[in-house]
């Protein structure tokens, strides 16, 4: 096909498109998982999967794609979304049976904090793990840079609570 022609009358269908032939004689003799769906795509010759329609393509990843930022992102979130669902319980736990005596407002303000903290990070987790293929996209140094920033946002954004609680108790 092509290219000129493709583009200047429109992105045909995904499966009327041509995939790479590299890609074609690829999957032509493996069993390969579609990172968006899972459905093996053996012996696929379009460029996109069959059953979600996700485009597919041949590509060179670095050997540290699993691990590095995106593991310290996902732990981040993970472990913040743990530590807040226990904490949360405890303050609850606390409030019901010290009705108003120590849970005064600092301990509803602290739950509250904990709960919106706890919402967001779970949110941020699983946005992380439909993104994973765009996080593979990234360039090493990004991803390195992005895992950071999440799980130094995570810390501080804890650190806060816990530093206000402590000087409000
Ligand atoms: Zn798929």
């Amino acid at each position: 096909m092509d290219l000129v022609t493709g583009q200047a009358t429109g992105e045909p269908a995904p499966e009327r498109r041509e995939a790479d032939p590299l890609l074609v004689s690829f999957l032509a003799s493996r069993d390969v998982r579609c990172p968006a769906c899972g459905y093996n795509v053996r012996g696929v010759r379009a460029p996109a999967c069959p059953e979600c329609d996700e485009p597919l393509e041949l590509a060179l990843l670095g050997t540290d794609r699993a691990l590095g930022g995106w593991l310290l992102a996902i732990v981040a979130c993970a472990l913040a979304c743990g530590a807040d669902l226990l904490a949360a319980a405890l303050f609850l736990a606390q409030i019901i049976s010290l009705g108003g005596l120590i849970g005064g407002p600092v301990f509803r303000f602290t739950l509250g904090a904990i709960v919106a903290i706890g919402v967001v990070c779970a949110v941020s987790l699983s946005v992380l793990l439909r993104h994973r293929r765009d996080w593979d996209r990234m360039s090493s140094r990004q991803r390195w840079r992005t895992g950071t920033a999440v799980g130094f946002t995570v810390f501080a954004a804890h650190a806060v609570v816990g530093i206000l609680f402590l000087l409000s108790v």
